[in-house]
């Protein structure tokens, strides 16, 4: 038994964190399956999913089994080892996708972070220093290092730190023309998402993908996709790309991937791979053996057709529903996404005023996500069941209709 914990509250969040988030008024304290209660015993559905992340919701039994019997074992051995969930994770994720190799790190930044760095090597190998520039899009979010940062196409991000990484241009997305006039010889990788999550939940035209594809080929650059939100599961494919047809060089993975424990991983072709030589890249705590166990008990639950499909038919009762009640409110105009990855565009009266959504919702027990000040985003569980899919998008509606008589 541990030692007893002293009482902490909301309040204490201000006086001994970093002020960099501002989280909600209430501390959820445990969940089971799309379901979360907080330290008063107040229950709420989950449509947030920890922000694209709780794949299967709270304490999935197949999840908390992998994890236990993974503690009871071994937790940690560093790279100076290997270890057998790690192998096995990348025999799942390469017998699944494009790619033959592997990196595993432990969050989407870091996994992006690899991905950069193995393109600009492979270019710096194969053709010398000057063949560097990454082009990414306008309102992309990679993650909160200063490469991601700098990579990223959103500068309320990366202003402010000081001198950033050089050699990156944004084109805007969706935009083949655009991309088309800013590639180069010396373009080393086009880096896409094929979902925008962050910046509102905007999904690739197939046409826009298969000509980044084209050009990537033609000026030996690498096409890159940050599928950290759209992977494992979420767009009703394992992948986004799998779901477009259109296959990337470089492939990064996080959230869904752990199901709620910490995980990235970069995935690539063998003669990519090749060029992160022993000693060029690593981190003390990639590949772990809790993080991996983890993820591959997530494989083997979200990567089966009942899933996938699920996803899709889940996908149908959501977006009937938010039409209606977006309709009926004129709180939105559009509700727009692939699979269990769906954006409500806010109507003209409405816009700019998401976090009062996400804040009203939560008045009526529900938590949802805004995708920057305009979209209401939902992202839960790939799992949830249909009746709690009834009930929250009861509660969404009650939330609007109380928003909107206000
Ligand atoms: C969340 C996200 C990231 C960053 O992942 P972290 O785990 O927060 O570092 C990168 N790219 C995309 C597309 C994301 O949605």
């Amino acid at each position: 038994m541990s030692a007893p914990q002293a009482p902490v509250q909301r309040a204490d969040f201000d006086q001994v964190m970093v002020p960099n988030y501002a989280p909600a008024a209430f501390i959820p304290v445990r969940g089971a399956g799309s379901r979360v209660w907080d330290q008063a015993g107040r229950e709420l559905i989950d449509f947030a999913g920890g922000i694209a992340v709780n794949v299967l919701g709270h304490a999935h039994p197949a999840l908390v089994g992998a994890l236990t019997e993974q503690a009871n074992k071994l937790w940690h051995v560093s790279n100076v080892f290997t270890n057998e969930p790690a192998l096995r994770l990348a025999h799942k994720l390469v017998d699944a996708t494009f790619a033959d190799r592997a990196f595993f790190c432990n969050s989407g930044a870091e996994a992006n972070e690899a991905a950069f760095k193995l393109a600009r090597r492979v270019a710096h190998d194969r053709f010398g220093p000057e063949k560097h520039e990454i082009i990414a899009t306008v309102n992309s979010f990679h993650g909160r290092t200063l490469f991601t940062v700098s990579v990223g196409g959103q500068p309320k991000y990366s202003d402010g730190f000081g001198p950033k990484i050089t050699g990156i241009s944004h084109v805007p997305y969706n935009d083949l023309e655009a991309l088309k006039a800013q590639i180069s010889d010396k373009t080393c990788a086009v880096v896409i998402e094929p979902i925008q999550g962050e910046s509102g939940v905007v999904p690739a035209d197939v046409a826009y993908l298969q000509g980044a594809r084209e050009l990537c080929d033609k000026h030996n650059a690498l096409l890159i996709f940050d599928e950290v939100q759209t992977g494992v599961g979420r767009t009703g494919s394992l992948f986004a790309y799998q779901h477009y047809g259109v296959t990337p060089d470089i492939l990064s993975s996080a959230k869904s991937l752990g199901g709620g424990f910490p995980i990235g991983a970069m995935l690539t072709t063998e003669d990519l791979a090749k060029h992160l030589a022993v000693g060029t890249h690593g981190t003390t705590y990639g590949g772990n053996p809790l993080a991996c166990a983890v993820a591959n008990a997530v494989l083997d639950v979200v990567n089966t057709p009942e899933v996938l499909a699920g996803v899709k038919a889940k996908h149908q009762k959501f977006k009937a529903r938010l039409e209606q009640i977006g309709e009926k409110y004129g709180l939105f105009t559009q509700v727009r996404g692939v699979g269990l990855l769906i954006g409500c565009v806010l109507s003209e009266a409405w816009k700019g005023k998401a976090k009062e959504v996400f804040n009203a919702a939560e008045k009526e027990g529900l938590m949802v996500l805004q995708a920057g000040p305009d979209v209401v985003r939902f992202a839960p569980s790939l799992v949830v069941e249909d009746a709690d899919i009834d009930e929250g998008l009861d509660r969404f509606e009650r939330a609007a209709a109380k928003l909107t008589q206000a």
